[in-house]
């Protein structure tokens, strides 16, 4: 079905609630990108970033299907229709909208329609919907609600040769400060030692490791996170009034293990590292199958989680750690699901359809899983999956489609993904608020996802 901008408002454009449109329209991001897969779309060209109508019914928020070319003028799409009353927003929405129009099409430009039509004029200030966003817009989210990382290897801790030399690590509480990030999980890899990139492109284990190996490499490791955390001046987040007291500005920490394969199968390293090195959220598997379970990178071996894995996951409810499940397959999640009383993290990761072989994405059931346990899956921000921001708030908004708004985090993996990241530093947290914000996402659901999710969790897990 074809719609007009003459019929919105109309019985006709509220009646298509659900269908598949086709619209023609400007598209119009808060900030000057090229590409975006989340916009908003005018019935004519903005004269500039600002510049939206204040009508409700001016202008139609996209949230396309893959990152769209917005600089060469007007866009012809195709998507779900969504009429959306009383929020205050833009009444409608275009949800997994793609280009009708061939590759390599340029439309009308901007500027050939401003000569032919005149500029709309400049209402931002009093607009609905995404003129919300905003620099002061995202540092008020920022400061009414802890931002935490779920899952960060910040001060390049993944490294195994650094966590030995206990040097060479990379600033962490300036740019916490900087972007306003409160809370940054920080996790050694507890098999670090073990793998490598392979000839795939791929992380891989490549040898088994030698009995006493990882649990030695951990302790070396968790002393030099303390010891760094302590260069830092990052205040250590080890109980639940550390959490309460956590704030944006003050930069804290919570020491975490991508992997428990420290444990090398014995309970008794748990108790020792929730003690001594003050370990409050604990990974059950990274990149080799270990004695807690299969992974997702690797052909399972155990069926999901082991027997010892579920005892993991009881003696962590008992001494208040977090369970994070990234890296597990689905079969170990659904039986960490059913032996866990408290809620579970899925620490970094993004939602695809059909997730490929070894895809370390999950699936919308996948999710699921999760939030129905109370927890939260972190979102993870990969170029290659998405290339912008913008992108990226548009694939924690699918996540919040599966999962729903409060159990959705963020998980930016610092200095431990293979290429590009779109949120490198935490510096560029703010503009992630912001494009949050521009997505739809209203002050209280973006500090939901960026932080207040996560300490729920982490309150429900750790006395
Ligand atoms: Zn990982
Ligand atoms: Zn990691």
């Amino acid at each position: 079905m074809r719609l007009d901008w003459r019929h919105l408002g109309t019985g006709l454009a509220d009646a298509a609630d659900g269908a598949v449109v086709e619209l023609q329209g400007f598209p119009a991001t808060p900030a000057p990108v090229t590409h975006a897969a989340c916009f908003v779309l005018l019935a004519e060209a903005p004269c500039c970033g600002g510049c939206l109508p204040a009508d409700p019914l001016g202008a139609v928020e996209v949230f396309a299907a893959a990152s769209l070319p917005l600089h060469q003028g007007a866009l012809r799409l195709q998507g779900r229709w969504e009429v959306r009353r009383n929020t205050g927003g833009w009444r409608y929405r275009l949800r997994d909208a793609r280009s009708l129009d061939p590759p390599g099409w340029s439309g009308l430009t901007r500027r050939g329609l401003l000569a032919a039509g005149g500029p709309l004029m400049c209402l931002a200030a009093c607009a609905p919907g995404v003129r919300a966003a905003g620099p002061d817009a995202a540092r008020a989210v920022l400061a009414a609600t802890p931002a935490v990382d779920t899952h960060s290897h910040a001060g390049g801790i993944a490294s195994v040769a650094r966590m030995r030399r206990g040097a060479g690590f990379s600033p962490i509480a300036a740019p916490m400060r900087s972007g306003g990030l409160a809370v940054a999980c920080l996790a050694v890899v507890s098999d670090g030692p073990t793998h490598h990139i392979a000839a795939d492109g791929r992380i891989h284990p490549y040898r088994t490791p030698a009995p006493g190996e990882l649990s030695n490499y951990a302790a070396v490791a968790f002393a030099g996170l303390l010891d760094l955390a302590r260069a830092e001046r990052l205040t250590l987040i080890a109980d639940a009034a550390g959490m309460r007291a956590a704030r944006a500005g003050m930069p804290s920490a919570i020491v975490a293990a991508e992997g428990a394969d420290f444990l090398e199968g014995r309970l008794d390293g748990l108790e020792t590292a929730h003690a001594r090195w003050t370990l409050r959220h604990l990974q059950l598997t990274h990149y080799r199958v270990n004695e807690l379970g299969d992974i997702q990178t690797e052909a399972p071996e155990h069926g999901g989680l082991t027997d010892f894995g579920a005892e993991v996951v009881r003696a962590c409810n008992r001494l208040g750690l977090v369970v994070d499940v990234a890296h597990g397959t689905l079969p170990l999640v659904k039986r960490a699901a059913a032996v866990t009383t408290k809620p579970l993290v899925l620490s970094h990761t993004s939602l695809a359809r059909a997730p490929g072989p070894r895809s370390r994405q999950i699936t919308a059931e996948h999710a699921k899983v999760v939030a129905d346990t109370g927890g939260v899956v972190g979102v993870w921000p990969p170029a290659s999956i998405f290339p912008t921001l913008p992108a990226m708030a548009a694939g924690i908004a699918r996540m919040v489609d599966a999962a729903g708004i409060d159990h959705v985090g963020l998980g930016s993996d610092l200095r431990g993904l293979v290429g590009p990241s779109v949120l490198p530093d935490y510096d560029s947290l703010p503009a992630l608020a912001d494009a949050l914000l521009g997505a739809g996402f209203n002050a209280e659901e973006t500090g939901k996802l960026l932080g207040g999710n996560y300490a729920r969790v982490f309150l429900a897990s750790v006395r």
